[in-house]
């Protein structure tokens, strides 16, 4: 999965519109942001396999660190902490704790069983990707409510608050048709490293929320 991701993000806002979209964006694709640097280090791996799903041509053999559960809880206990020591802030802490784990939820809808539930356990998975037009619709809907949620929380406070947001919002839509329509990579290594230009939604994410406020606060 991927725009639906940035969904959970945007619609995390509502449950804890104290959180900065920035954090909220980092929470939901930690694991995904994590991923091409360990593949870069050696310690997780893919390849490049057309027809793996219908939507996605990889097959991810070996991914225990970032996709199993187990990992996936472990991470978002880190992040929830992280988040609580440095802003006090259970609630905020609850979400993003969450929304980390939120991503393994969405991905062992969305892969065939490649998603293990501890490293080296068995592995899980829907399979939605089997489906483009399942995927499409399903990853859709999310985006759109939860950008819908995002806008009814907070409201743009000068113009780039609007147009750092709308501008998101349409690199994500085009590079999520991009993704689909373009064929598969040669090589992995191309792909981690494009990967790892993911980091960039998070300074992104603080930027918006910077040039927004939360709807209903004194200004
Ligand atoms: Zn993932």
């Amino acid at each position: 999965m991927f725009i639906g991701h940035f969904a959970v993000g945007f619609g995390a806002k509502k449950l804890a519109p104290r959180v900065s979209l920035g954090t909220l964006i980092l929470a939901v694709e930690f694991v995904d942001f994590l991923f091409p640097l360990f593949v870069l280090l050696g310690l997780e791996a893919l390849r490049v396999d057309p027809g793996n799903t219908k939507v996605v041509p990889f097959d991810f053999f070996r991914y225990p660190f970032t996709h199993s559960l187990a990992t996936g809880i472990g991470w978002g206990l880190l992040l929830g902490l992280a988040y609580f020591a440095l802003r006090r802030n259970g609630r905020g802490a609850t979400v993003v704790g969450l929304a980390v784990v939120s991503h393994w939820v969405l991905d062992w809808i969305t892969h065939r069983p490649d998603m293990p539930l501890w490293p080296g356990g068995p592995k899980v998975g829907l399979g939605l990707w089997n489906s483009v037009a399942g995927t499409v619709a399903v990853e859709g809907a999310m985006f759109v409510l939860g950008v819908a949620l995002y806008l009814t929380v907070t409201r743009a406070r000068d113009r780039i608050g609007t147009w750092a947001l709308w501008t998101l919002v349409g690199f994500l839509v085009l590079l999520y048709a991009m993704n689909i329509a373009s064929p598969p990579p040669t090589n992995v290594e191309n792909f981690a490293w494009v990967g790892l230009a993911g980091w960039l939604f998070v300074p992104w994410g603080y930027w918006i929320d910077r040039h927004r406020e939360v709807r209903g606060t004194p200004t």
